[in-house]
């Protein structure tokens, strides 16, 4: 998911909607804009883009000074209205609305404590846990209301609170979700990813710290800890697919890292080909890296359709083929005869790499290496990226050899997690601030509601 906020400006509504338009990579299946006038909160939240949830005008029925947005990718809960974000909260105490990226791993167990204290849930999403740990911190000062709810939640989380005159935003523990601070003017701004700053002119302030509360009302700035410093653990899947490469998260270039990781394959594991070609969009700047470090020449040998959301319709069974060239096509006059060194991300199910592989070799490619700019993926993620669960990881449940022959490539190779560590400027055995749980299976949380039965989960 993506997070914003704004306070400060009197376009709160609008220059949340262009933020989040830069974040909408973060979630294409449902957005919202809650906002505040000092007396009343208004809003607005529906499924699918940015631009199909506005496009009535309803941005101007969101007045006010201050403003959180939210686009939403589910991890936890179903797809539906009634759990898209911002999430509001109507309490004897307050209102408030909540966006939220990242999931939880003490969600359902805190949701079953909850429940038996009498808090009525209305959806499935664990950040309706995060709101009754607010609501029912009842402290007067919202600050401290949302200080006390994050120190009771694990796991990944950068939250954005809406209250009636202020702004609070939060960052987990162990930094595993990125959150950056702004200035726009006299305006403060909060976002997901920093490239969300550039596309409204706001200038960069810092990446907001792990375990750091920030608040933001007519007396300005207010930064305090919630949890004391320890060891980060930032996701090193933002960098590698996730964030966008014009994006700096936790002061590395996210384009800088995918090309470094590019340079890395192609030292590590050459191929004898003719072209490097990068699945489009997130392996450009990787392939970049590849074709510069191994001296081949980088070529448009594929080409994405922009306009297929992941809302898009997919065809029939019989119109699979289709499907697969409606998003990517190869072109013939490039791929034709040549030894294809094809560079992706990563390899999550493996069926995406496979259609690649077979659609150059229909135009006319004589051998495709495939080269992924990450380590195999075995184990899913529990703080807010993946939904795939361990038996439908590929990497999980076959070896190297084995995947190259699932997705009928004439070489396959990744990166080990030191290669990975290495584009970031690390030596084997540094201690690194990365999460790399779904390279490693070492996870930097307990796993709580693993070791539960599940009554509300879908
Ligand atoms: P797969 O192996 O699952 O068929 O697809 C891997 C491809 O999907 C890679 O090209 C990568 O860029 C992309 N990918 C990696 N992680 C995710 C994810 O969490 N969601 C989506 N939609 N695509 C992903
Ligand atoms: Fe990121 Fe993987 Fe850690 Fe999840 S498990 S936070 S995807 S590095
Ligand atoms: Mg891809």
């Amino acid at each position: 998911c993506g997070v914003f906020g704004i306070y400060g400006h009197p376009q709160a509504a609008p220059l949340t909607y262009y933020g989040l338009v830069a974040l909408q990579h973060r979630g294409q299946e449902a957005a919202g804009i809650a906002t505040t006038d000092g007396t009343n909160m208004y809003s607005h939240k529906g499924l699918g883009l940015l631009t199909d949830v506005f496009k009535h005008g309803e941005l101007e029925g969101l007045s006010g000074y201050a403003a959180i947005g939210h686009v939403r990718y589910s991890t936890a809960g179903a797809n539906t209205l009634q759990n898209a974000q911002p999430i509001t909260l109507n309490t004897h105490a307050r209102n408030f609305a909540i966006g939220h990226n990242g999931n939880l791993v003490n969600a359902k167990w805190l949701r079953i404590r909850l429940e038996q204290e009498g808090s009525l849930f209305q959806t499935t999403t664990d950040t309706e846990v995060i709101a009754h740990l607010i609501a029912k911190a009842g402290a007067q000062d919202l600050t401290e209301a949302v200080a006390s709810a994050v120190q009771q939640i694990q796991g990944g989380f950068s939250v954005v609170i809406l209250g009636n005159d202020e702004l609070i935003a939060a960052r987990d523990p162990l930094g595993l979700r990125p959150m950056v601070l702004g200035q726009l003017g006299d305006a403060y701004v909060v976002a997901s990813e920093s490239c969300a700053l550039d596309t409204i002119g706001a200038e960069f302030i810092r990446d907001i710290e792990p375990g750091e509360v920030i608040c933001i009302d007519a007396q300005g700035l207010h930064a305090s800890r919630f949890a004391t410093r320890r060891a980060r653990k930032m996701c090193t899947f933002e960098h590698v697919y996730f964030a966008r490469p014009d994006s700096d998260v936790d002061g590395w270039n996210v384009h800088a890292v995918r090309k470094r990781l590019g340079g890395i394959l192609a030292e590590q594991y050459p191929a004898d080909g003719d072209i490097v070609i990068g699945v489009p969009d997130s392996s450009v700047s990787a392939a970049a890296g590849y074709a510069e470090a191994s001296g081949l020449p980088l070529e448009t040998g594929l080409i994405k359709n922009r306009y297929i959301a992941r809302t898009f319709i997919q065809p029939s069974q019989e119109l699979r083929d289709v499907g697969v060239r409606l998003k990517l096509n190869a072109v013939r006059s490039i791929v034709e005869g040549k030894r294809v060194v094809l560079i992706d991300d990563s390899i999550v199910r493996g069926t995406t790499s496979r259609r690649i592989v077979r659609l150059l070799r229909s135009a006319g490619a004589r051998e495709v290496h495939v080269r992924i700019s990450s380590p195999p993926y075995v184990s899913p993620c529990h703080y807010g990226i993946d939904t795939a669960s361990e038996g439908q990881l590929i990497a999980a449940n076959n070896t190297v050899q084995e995947i190259c022959e699932l997705i009928e490539a004439d070489s396959l190779h990744f990166l080990t997690v030191d290669d990975l560590m290495a584009g970031f400027g690390f030596a084997k055995g540094d201690a690194v601030p990365f999460c790399n749980a779904c390279f490693t299976r070492n996870y930097p949380t307990a796993l709580i509601d693993q070791s539960l039965s599940s009554p509300h989960h879908e």
